[in-house]
């Protein structure tokens, strides 16, 4: 390993949620924890070399076409996952990456079981897929407002006691077989305070180019805050595994969740460590051959092979 690559390592650790521990949110992650990395200066800087690491490996995933990486995004709202987004990409390839955003399951999507609509958007192989909220929102707005569950149309087998453990079972089951199949699993959790989220709400009331953002549910929303905490303490506590560990990104300072997020993915990347395919021997020679007949068709006057030329 690299001393950069030992950077990023050491650097994600403690947002790591260890698999079987129990976590309590308020008391285990520090919203507002920025590690040893003091200054938005310094901040600036890790996050140019995270990203630059992604976009080199982001080309040779594409290149040697294996394995995907699914990356997974959970916030409350105002959380900052479109930024996240927006920022750690920078600089990757747009045809390498998709982006999905789920919003409130249509009908069609509620006429099937509760993980079909997020099997479709599945990343390719060589490719990024991002989950702008994903499958866990069916263990955390459906297990905070029930009556969306009833909406699911489930046997009643399905939705009755122990249906929050079963859907923890199967989602670990379902990434289990993904991850072995070739989808590396990187889930991000952007934690965020109370209070942040209160100011957060009011800046987009006081700016008018951010008006737009603005949304009424939202702030309806907040009220089940204590809910909602209990809901991603349960999902961190039940399905952070070997194969898809959570990282909690401490999510107040925008600038430090942008640069833990960008070396939570380079770091899946560098544990993945796609190379660019090399040919064997008769390849090389059949290549070399047709090198040949293109330099036999130079015009005159011109290189033979400008390339090697220079
Ligand atoms: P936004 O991401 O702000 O555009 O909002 C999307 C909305 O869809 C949020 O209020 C989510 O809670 C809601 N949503 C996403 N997935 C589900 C789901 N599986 N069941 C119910 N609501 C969902
Ligand atoms: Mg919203």
């Amino acid at each position: 390993m690299t001393s950069r690559e030992q950077r990023i390592a050491d650097f994600i650790e403690p947002l790591r949620v260890d698999p079987g521990s129990k976590v309590r949110l308020a008391k285990d992650f520090d919203p507002a924890f920025r590690g040893t990395v003091h200054s938005k200066k310094k901040g600036r800087q890790l996050l140019s070399e995270g990203t630059e690491l992604l976009a080199e490996y982001q080309a040779k995933l594409y290149a040697q076409h294996t394995h995907g990486v699914l990356v997974v995004l959970q916030a409350l709202d105002a959380g900052g996952k479109d930024g996240t987004i927006r920022h750690v990409m920078t600089g990757v390839n747009p045809q390498g990456v998709d982006v999905h955003g789920f919003k409130v399951p249509s009908s069609e999507e509620l006429d099937h079981d509760y993980l079909w609509r997020y099997g479709l958007q599945l990343p390719e192989r060589g490719k990024i897929a991002i989950f702008n909220r994903s499958h866990y929102e069916e263990v955390l707005v459906v297990r905070v407002h029930p009556e969306l569950l009833e909406r699911q149309h489930l046997p009643r087998s399905a939705r009755g006691k122990g249906v929050w453990r079963r859907r923890f079972h199967e989602i670990n089951e379902w990434e289990r077989t993904l991850s072995r199949n070739g989808t590396k699993i990187v889930k991000l959790f952007l934690n965020l305070s109370n209070e942040e989220q209160r100011i957060r709400f009011l800046r987009r009331i006081d700016l008018p180019d951010h008006n737009w953002k603005f949304s009424a549910a939202d702030v309806r929303e907040r009220e089940y805050w204590d809910s909602y905490q209990r809901a991603f303490s349960k999902m961190l506590s039940n399905t952070s595994t070997r194969w898809a560990p959570w990282y909690v990104i401490p999510a107040d300072r925008k600038w430090y969740a942008r640069i833990a997020a960008a070396a939570v993915i380079a770091n899946a990347l560098i544990e993945l460590d796609p190379r660019f395919p090399t040919i064997d021997s008769d390849a090389r020679r059949r290549l070399l051959k047709i090198k040949e007949t293109l330099e036999a068709q130079s015009p005159a006057g011109a290189a033979p092979d400008p390339f090697e030329a220079g």
